[in-house]
């Protein structure tokens, strides 16, 4: 710990230095002691500034559906993307599932299986996909990361500049029950975002295969309208019937200490990926302000 400068010194001291103690004094020792059920103890964990562990690492997510199952033709040119991006750029790639998941999904309920079960046939889609991507990464030395190698990230970061993870939270057999049905509530595109809120990342970037946000599926009403921009709590009160995203990434969004802002691309369109790297407004930008 810091050597604490002179007490009553505060006023000179850098937010930086502040410890535990200067910021809530006596929660060091209350947290230790205290019940871990009492809410004013844990808002006042919130006053300690989180640190963005990998603030230089874009968190891009490939669609499985949307990208992946569409084979060559989508994979190549965002390959030649990331293969270009990462010659200056740090990407921590994530992969989704798809309809090889949807498959195994629907032969799962008609069995009876319980969505801990399920999640775990979605997550080994979402590993096949992320096997395939970093194979195909090879000659650049890009590895597949499973989240129990997530503390090797780091290196992998410095040393290849990119790694390729499956998308899908590691919650298994412990994945919550959704409020309807059966489906796993958390796949990809949560999993992605939970790895760029947990590592502070520069951006989430979801690679998909339509423009961005519609007020309606675009694939299902010709009329729906494009939504350039959006905030996460005008979304969720919205009545637009469909999303391009899953809804707990909406959640999770509001509660984030980092990642308040999420991307959704088309990578059918060549270039919207570098394009989004360099911070330019291309798709859909949903933020919780
Ligand atoms: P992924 O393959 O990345 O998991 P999904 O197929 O799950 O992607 O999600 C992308 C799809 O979401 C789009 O192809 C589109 O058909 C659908 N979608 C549903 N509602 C919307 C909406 N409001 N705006 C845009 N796309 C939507
Ligand atoms: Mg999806």
């Amino acid at each position: 710990m810091p050597a604490r400068t002179a007490a009553g010194g505060g006023a000179r001291m850098s937010t930086e230095s502040l410890t535990l103690d200067d910021r809530a004094p006596g929660l060091a020792s209350r947290l230790v002691t205290g019940a871990l059920s009492d809410l004013g103890l844990l808002a006042e964990t919130g006053r300690v500034p989180g640190v963005a562990l990998l603030p230089h690492a874009h968190v891009v997510k490939i669609g499985g559906q949307s990208m992946i199952d569409r084979g060559r033709r989508a994979v190549y040119p965002i390959l030649e993307e990331i293969r270009a991006a990462i010659e200056r750029l740090y990407l921590v790639i994530g992969t989704g599932a798809g309809t090889r998941a949807r498959h195994a999904y629907s032969v799962g309920v008609d069995l009876g299986m319980p969505t801990g079960v399920l999640t775990t046939l979605g997550t080994g889609v979402a590993l096949q996909n992320a096997r395939i991507l970093a194979f195909l990464l090879a000659k650049e030395g890009v590895p597949l990361v499973l989240p129990n190698e997530f503390g090797h990230l780091p290196l992998y970061l410095a040393e290849r500049h990119a790694v390729v993870f499956p998308g899908m939270p590691p919650y298994t057999f412990w994945e919550h029950n959704p409020d309807v049905g059966q489906i796993p509530p958390h796949r990809t595109d949560t999993g992605c975002y939970l790895v760029s809120e947990v590592f502070g990342a520069a951006s989430m970037i979801y690679v998909k295969d339509e423009d961005g946000l519609y007020s309606d599926d675009p694939k299902r009403n010709p009329d729906a309208t494009f939504i350039p921009r959006i905030t996460v709590d005008e979304l969720l009160d919205s009545d637009i019937p469909d999303l391009v995203v899953e809804r707990p990434v909406l959640e999770f969004m509001r509660r984030a200490a980092h990642s308040r802002r999420i991307q959704v691309i088309n990578g059918l369109v060549p270039g919207n990926l570098t394009r989004a790297l360099a911070g330019e407004h291309v798709g859909t930008i949903i933020e919780a302000p």
